[in-house]
């Protein structure tokens, strides 16, 4: 990322804390300087800080499947035990938007789910 970009996406970013998930090579006027720049922040990192940080949060992609997973979870606990209520709105005479629209929203998560059990079998 060229430095003006690297700028741009600093003043964007607003100094906000950042968990820097993916990083690019740094280059200033046209050659790569060596270090690496958060593409989230604009933050800059030598090669070494770079690698500490994947190590430390293994990724933080992975933090956040394994967080998003746990909420979801949470979620589907709290509908299954709502069986009386959800039965009321799905009979519902005009239907009702949140619930068709989970319905949809299930059946992609699913595939993409599958997908990625796939790619790991
Ligand atoms: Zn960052």
């Amino acid at each position: 990322m060229e430095y003006e970009e690297v700028k741009a996406l600093r003043e964007r970013w607003g100094g906000k804390p950042c968990d820097h998930p993916d990083f690019t090579d740094e280059i200033l006027f046209g050659s790569k300087t060596g270090d690496f720049v958060c593409t989230q922040c604009g933050e800059s990192f030598t090669k070494r800080q770079r690698d500490q940080l994947n190590r430390k949060g293994a990724n933080p992609k992975l933090g956040q499947l394994t967080e998003r997973n746990q909420m979801l979870k949470e979620r589907i606990d709290i509908l299954a035990g709502r069986k009386d209520k959800l039965d009321a709105l799905a009979n519902a005479a005009n239907g009702h938007s949140e619930l068709d629209a989970t319905l949809l929203e299930q059946l992609c998560l699913i595939k993409l789910m599958d997908e990625l059990i796939k790619s790991t079998d």
